[in-house]
């Protein structure tokens, strides 16, 4: 290698020379920008609509062919560009829209930063036709890496302007080849338009492919809302949709206004819809969209991915807007308070027009629903493979129950196995009962689950409703507390035992209407519960008994399996294989090392022989494996660390164990450990206590049992910190 060869050297050791620094080449920095802004067709669209928006246009028509990829048209009749200003129309950075930086504090318009245009002529062909208001005719010209690649030429033109993108991406051949291989952009661009038209129902919008008669989207201008969804999106998604409006203006720095339609119960849809408007700019917010995403599934499971039409207003000071370089994203000012404001007004206005969605709505038969349910939980699909995989773990540090009080689990089965036996003929008797009332009409009317649901309410603690409504999680104290933060109150929150009654309320609020969890692969109940029962403490190692126990809950469950996957989407197939579980939080699926004893509690606890206590106990053993617990392998941060050594005799012996030995540890299971613990905590942080905020009804005993315990206020603290 030359000397002087400036070639960065990959991985040169301690004595190369650094590489040289030198400066990009303008066109470079340029292309490499307009990449990021110009991301795909659908985008250069969305910025082209934006301008004509901008311009004041009462008509856009959008001309698309091939996906975007050869032709983008669209035309406007805006105000037109001037004819002095066509020089430096596609330079970076130039518009008419913004010139000093507090202007963007306040900016109205769409655009701001001058970069679309220019962005689109160093990734594309760039052709501009335009005309003023009052002139004679119009000029149109080509522009190419920002500057003209000719005078303006005089021609005809309507009102307006048109700009037209060819050839988009190409010299960007790696870009261009995976746009062409992926799917077209077309209904990306069909999705924008649609979203336009329905926030501006003034404009004329319209879509459509080059040499198509017929646009894909065709609006025109209403003074409807409403009209113009319908004109959209079909008469069908209208029929669904309920006003919503909420304003906050006495709340400080939180004001804001909102309104927009919301789908109700009717409303069954494969995929969210939410169109966003904030300050009249179309955004995505992913955390709103989750907030709505929560509330509806927990008061509409069945018709959990709504249509949702929003625009919100603030003073544009709180809004930022250039946090995104396509704008995509905007950041809010009390975003939090925002979006809490929001979702208890979804929640209040879906619960008060659902009381007679549950009639309407179950009539469906079981075996439609369960078609419904696999189709649409391809996507949650858990590997039974790993919750089995971690029955390598050491016995001893499988705290699955705690020996010295077995009671509820293998104790109670122990001593009464003969009643249970005996107790068949109840059990055929209330199944019975419940089969001749399981009319799909009433699946949710049951009056035993709605004393249960009645009993939640009743047994609320206002007080404690009052602080994790309005609480902020502040982090882990340890394995099982949370500290969360109350005006100035610091709380510790026991997790395992919240999540427990979260999921138990949450189990019944969904009774019937699940979605479901498709295990990969059928798990065999009686294996399960071989498993569950393998560390029984009591049996020993009489394994005879514990093949007849296995043998005695599989049977209780084959026989219940009908009405267990009915009311709670428990899925046990012909051969006593277990193959579907319940949704019962969305984005969250239990520790499957759990499974086992969930089966075998399934079997042995739940109480067959009478309604009410039937629903209770089986939502309270499905509330028990869903808690977040501490997972079964012991936690590995600091010198938990030492629990994975691979030689244990050496911890067993009492040996002092403080050389860590790399090849000692199993990596493995260490690994698997610690993705099980951050997993745990991310979860408790971004799902746990988001929805115990809009769902948790906490119990009276909660406020005397440990579950929260008040551990300062923070004017005593600054109190002793004055005195300091
Ligand atoms: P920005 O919209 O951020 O200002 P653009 O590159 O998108 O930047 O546009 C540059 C300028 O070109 C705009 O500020 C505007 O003055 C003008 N312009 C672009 N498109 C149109 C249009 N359709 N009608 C009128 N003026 C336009
Ligand atoms: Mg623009």
């Amino acid at each position: 290698m030359d000397v002087d060869d400036p070639s960065p050297r990959v991985g040169g050791g301690s004595g190369a020379d650094p590489p040289r620094i030198r400066r990009l080449e303008e066109s470079v920095v340029n292309r490499i920008a307009a990449g990021e802004v110009i991301q795909r067709p659908s985008s250069a669209v969305k910025e082209l609509v934006e301008n004509s928006l901008d311009a004041g246009a009462s008509t856009v028509s959008v001309t698309v062919k091939d996906g975007g990829l050869k032709l983008i048209q669209v035309s406007d009749d805006g105000h037109g560009i001037r004819f002095e200003d066509l020089p430096i129309l596609c330079e970076r950075h130039t518009t008419s829209k913004l010139s000093a930086y507090e202007d963007l504090q306040t900016i109205k318009s769409m655009g701001f930063r001058g970069e679309a245009l220019a962005s689109m002529t160093y990734v594309g062909h760039v052709t501009v036709t335009t005309i003023t208001e009052g002139q004679l005719h119009g000029y149109r010209v080509c522009y190419k890496d920002g500057v003209m690649e000719n005078e303006p030429k005089p021609c005809a033109a309507v009102k307006g302007t048109q700009v037209m993108v060819e050839n988009l991406f190409y010299n960007m051949v790696a870009r261009r080849k995976t746009l062409q291989n992926s799917n077209d952009d077309y209904p990306k661009i069909v999705d924008f338009i649609s979203r336009f038209a329905v926030h501006h129902i003034n404009v004329n919008f319209s879509c459509r492919k080059h040499g198509a008669n017929r646009a894909d989207v065709h609006s025109s201008s209403t003074s409807s809302r409403l009209d113009a969804i319908r004109i959209v999106y079909g008469a069908s998604v209208v029929r669904d949709l309920i006003e919503i409006e909420v304003s906050d203006e006495d709340a400080g720095d939180a004001v804001f206004k909102m309104d927009g339609y919301i789908s109700n119960a009717n409303y069954v849809a494969k995929k969210i819809m939410m169109i966003l408007f904030i300050n009249d700019r179309l955004v995505d917010c992913t955390a709103l969209k989750r907030a709505i995403e929560f509330v509806y599934s927990a008061t509409l499971p069945q018709a959990s991915k709504p249509f949702i039409y929003m625009s919100i207003n603030l003073p544009s000071e709180h809004v930022d807007v250039n946090i995104h370089p396509t704008k995509k994203e905007v950041s809010l000012l009390n975003q939090e308070r925002i979006i809490e404001t929001i979702k208890n007004t979804i929640e209040e206005k879906l619960r008060n027009s659902n009381t007679t969605r549950i009639f309407q709505t179950q009539a469906v038969n079981s075996s439609a629903l369960t078609q419904v349910y696999t189709q649409k939980d391809k996507g949650t699909e858990v590997k039974m493979a790993s919750g089995m995989k971690s029955q390598k773990t050491p016995v001893s540090q499988m705290v699955r129950t705690d020996p010295r009080n077995p009671s509820g689990r293998l104790h109670t089965y122990w001593h009464g196995q003969s009643s249970n036996l005996e107790k068949k003929s109840d059990l055929v008797s209330v199944r019975n009962v419940v089969r001749s009332r399981r009319n799909p009409k009433d699946a949710c009317d049951l009056s035993s689950r709605h004393e249960l649901l009645m009993e939640i309410d009743s047994h609320c603690h206002p007080g404690l409703l009052e602080v994790i409504k309005n609480c902020t999680y502040v982090g882990l104290a340890d394995e099982v507390f949370a500290l969360i933060q109350h005006n100035t109150h610091l709380y510790l929150v026991n997790v395992v035992n919240v999540s427990k009654e979260l999921m138990y309320q949450q189990a019944l609020c969904r009774f019937g209407n699940f979605n479901a969890i498709q295990l990969s692969e059928p798990a065999p109940l009686q294996e399960l519960l071989l498993i569950a029962l393998k560390d029984d403490e009591l049996i020993g190692d009489k394994n005879d008994e514990k093949l007849e126990i296995a043998e005695v809950n599989s049977t209780i469950l084959k026989e219940n399996a009908e009405m267990i996957n009915e009311y709670f989407s428990i899925h046990v197939d012909q051969d006593g294989n277990l193959t579907r579980l319940p949704v019962v939080l969305d984005q969250y699926t239990p520790d499957m090392d759990r499974l086992p004893e969930f089966v075998l509690t399934m079997g042995n606890d739940v109480t067959w022989d009478d309604e009410k206590e039937c629903f209770r106990t089986a939502a309270a053993a499905i509330g028990n494996f869903y808690a977040l617990h501490p997972p079964i392998l012991p936690n590995p941060s600091g010198s938990g660390v030492q629990l994975y050594k691979k030689n244990k005799d050496c911890m067993a012996s009492g040996e002092h164990v403080d050389s860590t030995d790399e090849d000692d540890i199993d990596h493995e299971l260490l690994a698997e450990a610690e993705t099980a613990w951050s997993q745990r905590e991310w979860t408790i942080q971004h799902v746990l206590f988001p929805s115990i905020r809009l769902f948790l009804k906490p119990p009276k005993s909660m406020a005397t049992d440990g579950t929260f315990v008040q551990i300062a206020s923070l004017e005593k603290l600054y109190k002793i910190f004055e005195r300091c």
